[in-house]
């Protein structure tokens, strides 16, 4: 058995890491420093002949350390590492899901050029998309679940459509995208446009439940900040896809400087051992209080994967694209904002804030929290209604998880 086919989680707590390098420690240092030594000045000349792509890599070459924009060991290791989850060749760890997210945006479109998106995205995502790349000359067209393959194709013509951005499940009522319908139309648009790749902010169900780069997606992308970081503690981003195009995104962080930083990267790689165990025992709870919150006479509607029925489009892609629930449920009050605003100032364990994939609980209102920058028309067309609460199930106890939410229900 080869290193390379132990199963990722396996290799979490040693990929990448050579102990004799580092006086035998066990675990990689943090390599707090911003510039490394070279041996002699041949070396530096060599080390920038390749950083700089004057000449091919040599067989087995790994690139020499140089400065800690370009790149440093923890986030090399860490790089390395989070490959292995989505069989990428490469991957580029960002300061935050943001930073990942625009560099990548900013790289592949130019003043003239149009990206067809899912909605909903993220709302920095959207922000991103309708209002600073609109000053760069670049026009954003959203598609929904509801809209056919002709209907895209319709809404992207008379447009230089340069990249397909897709978020799914969508945040935050875990719509599905059909990853291979949407890289039809990206090689469909590609015959008139040239090179169309397909992007897919993987945030809430990777690196773990779904593998976008199998299902034909060019790049992968993550808010490393939410279930890759996994403790509320840091902020980052990654994106991870093939060297063609991934030398491209390296090329831009390198310049733009929005790379992580050590003391991130170290994190990151601490959290990775952990990634699996913590992820499967938060979908298992998802199951669980998801299936509370459908027996609620309080409770509207319930929007979890889990509970997708056959015969439904979305279950079919939930099959074929998925291989778990997630850990992620939303769900429609009876009432409105009133109602909402009671049930999350009732809750004791879950804590009321933003972001998710931690190992705490988390509960929000994405109509007046996240998506409050979306405009009102694509709230009401995406179901973001006043009534909407988004949870992010954690590690906790599950019966400790469904007593909080059924004390707050009583109170409201
Ligand atoms: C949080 C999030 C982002 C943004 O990531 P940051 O790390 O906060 O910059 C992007 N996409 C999704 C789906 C997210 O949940």
């Amino acid at each position: 058995m080869t290193m390379k086919s132990f199963h990722p989680e396996s290799l979490m707590m040693s990929y990448g890491y050579k102990p004799e390098l580092s006086e035998g420690a066990v675990k990689c240092p943090i390599f707090q420093t911003s510039t490394f030594v070279f041996k002699n000045a041949r070396e530096g000349k060599d080390f920038f002949e390749l950083a700089y792509g004057k000449r091919e890599k040599s067989p087995g070459e790994q690139p020499g350390l140089i400065y800690s924009r370009l790149n440093n060991p923890d986030l090399q290791i860490l790089e390395e590492r989070l490959s292995l989850w989505d069989g990428a060749d490469e991957c580029a760890v960002f300061e935050s899901g943001m930073s990942a997210i625009s560099t990548v945006l900013l790289e592949f479109l130019r003043p003239g050029d149009a990206l067809l998106y899912s909605m909903p995205v993220y709302g920095g995502t959207d922000h991103f998309i309708n209002k600073v790349l609109p000053q760069y000359g670049i026009k954003g067209i959203g598609f929904t679940t509801s809209d056919s393959e002709e209907d895209v194709l319709k809404k992207a013509e008379g447009h230089r459509v340069k990249l397909v951005y897709v978020e799914t499940p969508a945040n935050p009522t875990n719509a599905l995208f059909d990853l291979a319908l949407c890289k039809k139309i990206a090689d469909q648009l590609a015959k008139d446009s040239g090179e169309v790749p397909l992007v897919v902010d993987n945030t809430y169900m990777g690196p773990l439940w779904q593998h976008p780069l199998k299902h034909g997606a060019d790049l992968v992308m993550y808010s490393a900040t939410k279930y890759i970081g996994g403790h509320s503690d840091l902020i980052a981003g990654a994106v991870l896809g093939k060297s063609d195009l991934m030398k491209r995104v390296r090329t831009l962080r390198t310049f733009l400087g929005n790379m992580a930083g050590p003391w991130t990267g170290w994190l990151l790689m601490r959290s990775l051992e952990t990634l699996k165990v913590r992820m499967n025992q938060q979908a298992k709870n998802a199951a669980k209080v998801a299936d509370f919150l459908a027996s609620h006479p309080k409770v509207e509607k319930v929007y979890y994967l889990g509970h997708l029925k056959e015969g439904d489009p979305q279950y079919t892609i939930f099959k074929k694209q998925l291989s778990s629930a997630g850990a992620m449920v939303s769900f429609d009050i009876k009432g409105g904002e009133e109602e909402a605003f009671q049930f999350l100032d009732n809750l004791k364990l879950f804590k009321l804030a933003v972001s998710l994939g931690s190992t705490e609980s988390l509960a929000e209102h994405p109509a007046t929290m996240t998506h409050s920058d979306v405009s009102e028309e694509d709230r009401n067309l995406l179901g973001i209604s006043e009534k909407l609460v988004r949870l992010s199930i954690g590690v906790e106890h599950h019966e400790d998880l469904i007593w909080d939410i059924q004390t707050a229900l009583e109170k409201v």
